[in-house]
């Protein structure tokens, strides 16, 4: 079989060794790999290259479309762009995987019986990283959930249950709280989840869903949710398997993908040859079976667990009760490759299928039909009460624009604000049309209406139109309006 080619980087710190051990235990079980080596990392940022990426790992990547990634170093400071979070979204990289297992006995662990797949969004959500600084006391970071975002990362969920044997997918968000943004994300989980009956799906709010999570992980299964929450849930249940150094991660896009362990460089332990290479071996597992040397997965996988057993463990995993030999990273590799061929007998054997990839196409949806209905203008104003802004503001309404609430961060102070209130110099200030008047609101009224603002001397940082989508609301309520 012809081999595929794949995209190797050795990045920083403990990078080098892991990979190392990584590419000997591939090469010894037979994986069919054309590798093309590039650099990334700590040495690229300090050239100058601001991407973390040489000259020529772009063309690399592109025709190879297949990543194998060591962890790096992101400079501290310096205004550099995670080199992660560039890839995952230039590469179109939108599910991230990270299987948490755990080996009790022979990885020390509070939870023995734990098995979970956390899925996370990978491209939207306040990882589009647009922020804004907008008065003196107050920044924001906009939240972009899109409904194709949504519903390809909950179609990749349900589609990874069937293909992985699991019972069961669970949403996590808060949807009591970010009821446009968090509520399109659940309202497209249940539509996709109604598509697959054979897979028990359910929803909890993300505070208690981790907060179970973290207690009682064997009640579950795959785990779906979007991106800053999974960032957030993932390394708190690859941690309780026992180790940071254990878990793999998947970085899967239509066309590109990418595999590497989920912990960092681990700049404490570099050098000194004792890191655990398992994080980024069950990355390249990840990958064998997604370029469909699901044969050579399966190998490595059951050579890995009977080392386990054997009682050959790096340091970091080593218990007085359960380590025979204290390995160190090429020892360890070593004892895997000797082991190829093998099953373990205590821990359960894994089996690969060579089943096709999964697929997650999007069905776009006709536009609805959109009406503008009125308008939030933020304003910036220090030393103003809001009776006084509200004064203000009622000079530059008409008829179809009328200044109807104001809140600040959130919470309505007019009309019928409570004095106790503590407000910062950030004021959304909401114009709807005076109900029924007949009277439709267009951009052009918008326009006229800051004009007539700015007239009142007042300093509109940003506007938000508030519109309606097939007739449904589509803003949310002022806190208390
Ligand atoms: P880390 O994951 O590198 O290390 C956390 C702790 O876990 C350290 O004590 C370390 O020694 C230990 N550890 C991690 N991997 C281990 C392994 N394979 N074997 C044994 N022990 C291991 O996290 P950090 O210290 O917060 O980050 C270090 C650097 O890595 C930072 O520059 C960070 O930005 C970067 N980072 C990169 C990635 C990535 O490239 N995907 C991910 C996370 C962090």
């Amino acid at each position: 079989m012809k081999p595929t080619p794949i995209t190797v980087a050795r990045g920083d710190g403990i990078g080098p060794e892991i990979m190392q051990a990584t590419l000997d235990i591939l090469r010894a079980a037979g994986a069919r790999l054309d590798i093309e080596e590039i650099e990334i990392g700590e040495q690229v940022y300090l050239q100058g290259n601001t991407s973390g990426l040489s000259d020529g790992a772009w063309d690399s990547l592109r025709r190879t479309r297949i990543f194998l990634k060591s962890p790096i170093t992101t400079p501290q400071g310096g205004g550099y762009k995670s080199l992660n979070v560039t890839i995952r979204k230039t590469l179109g990289l939108f599910a991230n995987v990270r299987p948490c297992i755990s080996y009790a006995p022979f990885v020390e662990t509070k939870f023995p019986g734990m098995n979970v797949v956390v899925i996370r969004e990978n491209e939207e959500d306040t990882y589009a990283g647009i922020e804004h600084r907008q008065t003196d006391e107050v920044a924001q970071c906009l939240k972009l959930i899109s409904r194709p975002g949504c519903e390809r990362i909950c179609r990749y969920a349900f589609e990874y249950a069937v293909a992985n044997g699991r019972k069961k997918v669970t949403c996590l968000t808060k949807d009591n709280i970010m009821k446009v943004t968090d509520g399109l994300f659940h309202k497209v989980f249940d539509e996709i989840a109604a598509e697959y009956p054979q897979i028990e799906n359910e929803h909890w709010i993300v505070d208690i869903g981790t907060a179970r999570l973290a207690t009682a992980p064997e009640k579950f299964d795959v785990i779906v949710t979007p991106n800053l929450y999974g960032d957030i849930v993932s390394d708190i249940t690859a941690e309780m398997t026992g180790s940071v150094g254990m878990a793999g991660s998947a970085n899967i896009g239509e066309d590109f993908a990418m595999f590497e362990a989920i912990h960092g460089s681990a700049p404490d332990i570099s050098g000194q040859g004792i890191a655990n290479p398992s994080g980024l071996l069950h990355g390249a597992i990840m990958m064998l079976v997604h370029i469909g040397q699901a044969d050579v997965a399966e190998s490595i996988h059951n050579a890995w667990l009977k080392t386990l057993e054997d009682g050959l463990h790096t340091g970091e995993i080593a218990s007085d009760k359960h380590t025979k030999i204290k390995c160190r990273t090429n020892r360890f590799a070593q004892e895997i490759m000797l082991r190829l061929g093998q099953k373990p007998t205590r821990l359960t054997p894994v089996s690969y299928d060579s089943s096709e990839g999964i697929k997650t196409k999007i069905q776009r949806r006709p536009p609805a039909e959109k009406t503008l209905v009125g308008v939030d203008v933020f304003i910036h104003k220090n030393d103003v009460s809001p009776d006084e802004l509200a004064e203000k503001l009622e000079k530059a309404s008409d008829d179809r624009l009328q200044i109807k609430l104001i809140t600040n961060r959130g919470v309505k102070v007019w009309p019928q604000g409570f004095p106790e209130t503590f407000c910062t110099d950030h004021w959304r200030c909401r114009f709807k049309k005076t109900v029924n008047n007949g009277y439709t609101v267009t951009h052009d009224h918008i326009l006229k209406l800051l004009g007539r603002i700015r007239e009142e001397e007042l300093d509109f940082i940003k506007t938000e139109n508030l519109c309606e989508f097939d007739g449904e609301p589509a803003y949310s309520l002022g806190q208390g309006e």
